[in-house]
C-alpha cells in the first residue's frame, strides 16, 4: 500500500488527485479566477490546490518526485508531466511516482510568469518556507513536511523566463552526499550540458543539501511558450530518468555526449537600467568579449559587461529593462569543463 497525503493506493494502481496545502484562512488568487473546469474543486475554500498523479508500482523500488511549473510561466515541463502521467502503466512500475503537474497553480491561472503571486514567493529560491506564512511559503513548508520524507529522487522541470532565451541544461547538486548519484542520473538524460549548482534554497537543492535527496533541475524552453519540441524534450528526460532509476522501462536513448561545467558565472544587474545584450544562447565567448551594455532612459551608457573568461552562454535576458537583481547573462567557464 502506498500512502501519500491522505491518499491510499494499492500496488499497480494510478490515481489522479488534487493535492491541498492548508492556507489558514488566506485567500488564493486561483479562487478569484474561476477555473473549476480545469481543476475540480479548485474553488473550495481554505486550501491551495495542485493537480497531481500518484502511481503505486506493482513492484518495490524507489519513490520519484516529478514537479513542474513551480515557476508559473514555465510550461513545457507542465505539459510533459501530464503526458508522462497519462502514459505510464502502473503495473509495469517498480517503486512509486509522484507527479505534480503544476505546483504554482495560482500563478498559472492568474498568468504570472514566476513567483507564487499571493506572496511573490520564489519556490526555487526561498526554501524551507514557513507553514504559518503566505501561500508560497506554506507550499514550500508543505513539501518539506509531507513530500520530501517520502522521496528518493527529485526531478524538477523548468524553462527560461519571459524574454530569457535558454540553451537546454541540467543543474545538479554538488553537495558530497548526493553529487555522484545526481550526476549519474544527469548523464543518463538527453541533455548535453550539465552544470554543477551550488544553490541551496530551491526545491530540489534544499532537499539535496539538507536531507541528502539526490535530484536534478532540468531547464528547457523559454518565453512562457510551450512548443511541442520542448515538451518532447522534457518528456524524454522523465522517461530516461525513470529508466535509469529502474522505476520504469523505456526505449529512449540518452545523449551520446555530455559536457560538464564545474564553474559558472551568473551576471546580475546592479542598477535599474536598460540592457542591450551582445550575446546569443549557446554562443562561445572569449575572455574580455562584450556581453552587453546598460544605459539610462536617455541612452547614456552606464555600464559595460565583459566576459571574465572563455565561456558558453546558457541563457541571457533579451532586454530591455533590467532592474537590480535581474539576471543578465549566465555562462559556463570553458576552463572548468570536463567531457563525459
Ligand atoms: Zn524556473
Amino acid at each position: 500500500m502506498f500512502e501519500f497525503c491522505g491518499f491510499r493506493l494499492s500496488p499497480g494502481e494510478k490515481k489522479q488527485v488534487v493535492l491541498t496545502v492548508p492556507l489558514g484562512g488566506q485567500e488564493t488568487f486561483s479562487k478569484v479566477v474561476s477555473a473549476d473546469e480545469a481543476i475540480p474543486g479548485l474553488n473550495e475554500p481554505d486550501s491551495y490546490k495542485m493537480p497531481a498523479t500518484l502511481i503505486a508500482g506493482a513492484k518495490e523500488g524507489k519513490t520519484v518526485l516529478i514537479t513542474a511549473s513551480i515557476h508559473a510561466g514555465e510550461f513545457p515541463g507542465f505539459a510533459a508531466a501530464i503526458r508522462a502521467a497519462s502514459e505510464i502503466d502502473p503495473k509495469e512500475v517498480c517503486g512509486n511516482i509522484i507527479i505534480i503537474h503544476c505546483v504554482n497553480t495560482s500563478g498559472v491561472i492568474s498568468n504570472h510568469s514566476r513567483e507564487v503571486p499571493e506572496d511573490m514567493y520564489n519556490l526555487n529560491g526561498s526554501y524551507p518556507g514557513d507553514e504559518n506564512g503566505g501561500p508560497g511559503a506554506r507550499i514550500a513548508a508543505w513539501f518539506v513536511k509531507n513530500v520530501f520524507p517520502m522521496t528518493d529522487f527529485i526531478l524538477d522541470m523548468h524553462s527560461g523566463g519571459k524574454s530569457e532565451p535558454l540553451h537546454p541544461i541540467i543543474f545538479f547538486p554538488t553537495c558530497p552526499e548526493v553529487r555522484e548519484e545526481s550526476l549519474a542520473a544527469a548523464k543518463a538524460l538527453n541533455t548535453e550540458w550539465l552544470v554543477e549548482s551550488r544553490a541551496t534554497t530551491g526545491e530540489y537543492s534544499w532537499a539535496a543539501n539538507n536531507l541528502g535527496i539526490p535530484g536534478l533541475l532540468v531547464e528547457r524552453g523559454y518565453d512562457d511558450c510551450c512548443y511541442p519540441v520542448w515538451t518532447e524534450g522534457h518528456l524524454a528526460s522523465i522517461r530516461l530518468l525513470l529508466k535509469h532509476l529502474g522505476v520504469y522501462d523505456y526505449e529512449n536513448s540518452p545523449a551520446e555526449h555530455h559536457l560538464l561545467f564545474k564553474e559558472s558565472v551568473y551576471l546580475e544587474s546592479e542598477i535599474d537600467a536598460l540592457w542591450y545584450p551582445a550575446v546569443k544562447v549557446g554562443q562561445k565567448v572569449k575572455k574580455g568579449d562584450l556581453l552587453g551594455i546598460q544605459e539610462d532612459f536617455f541612452g547614456n551608457e552606464l555600464k559595460r559587461h565583459h566576459a571574465v573568461g572563455d565561456g558558453s552562454v546558457y541563457y541571457y535576458t533579451r532586454g530591455l529593462y533590467s532592474p537590480v537583481g535581474c539576471s543578465l547573462v549566465a555562462y559556463g567557464l570553458e576552463d572548468s569543463t570536463e567531457e563525459l
